[in-house]
């Protein structure tokens, strides 16, 4: 059963900070956990029922949760959420693992960092190269209908500049091994940067 997981990344002063939520659990510096939990108790839980209408009560606390955690940065800079497993099944799973193996033994909480850079993976790719983005940019068509330009304004992780949208398309060759992707990409060609949170299987 996976749990729901939240990270928001943003400038705290200047500085790029992060902080984790993964149902409850906080996976970041102390100061932050502890603003966190002064964001959260300040929040009018009241307006955020009517804003949302959760259906229970797990998604309420994730509602209350993302607006804490967005509330710690300024700006913010990034906002992932997703579902990842909780510590009780990686504890499970380190123990079936290490019961098995002779070699070294695994912890939950190395599967846990493990399953957070492969949720971080997901959302920042594809495309995987900048090259890629540099040959849509020689050719750079418009969105097919139906696909408006987002309205977000994303920054770049590295200049905290706004970055642009384009509507990136991968090489026919990618298409032609079912690996093609399309969608929104926002970039910063100062910086040579890209995030790929809205991009598709190509159809
Ligand atoms: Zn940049």
């Amino acid at each position: 059963m996976n749990a729901f997981y939240l990270k928001a990344i943003g400038l705290d002063q200047g500085v790029l900070r992060s902080l984790e939520w993964l149902e409850g659990e906080l996976a970041g510096d102390e100061d932050l956990i502890e603003r966190f939990h002064f964001a959260r108790e300040a929040i009018d839980t009241e307006a955020l029922l009517w804003t949302h209408a959760p259906k229970d009560i797990d998604s309420f606390e994730g509602r209350l949760a993302e607006a804490a955690l967005r509330s710690l940065f300024d700006p913010l800079v990034d906002f992932e959420s997703g579902f990842l497993s909780p510590m009780n099944d990686l504890e499970a799973e380190a123990v079936k693992h290490n019961a098995k193996s002779s070699g070294r033994k695994i912890t939950a909480g190395e599967l846990d960092r493990e399953q957070r850079e492969r949720h971080r993976q997901r959302h920042f790719t594809p495309p995987f190269g900048w090259s890629e983005i540099e040959a849509v940019l020689a050719d750079l068509r418009d969105a097919p209908d139906g696909h408006p330009k987002p309205g977000e304004i994303l920054r770049c992780l590295q200049c905290f500049q706004p970055m642009e949208w384009i509507w990136f398309r991968s090489s026919a060759a990618t298409s032609q091994m079912l690996c093609g992707r399309e969608g929104w990409t926002p970039i910063c060609r100062a910086c040579r940067t890209w995030r790929a949170c809205r991009i598709g299987i190509l159809s």
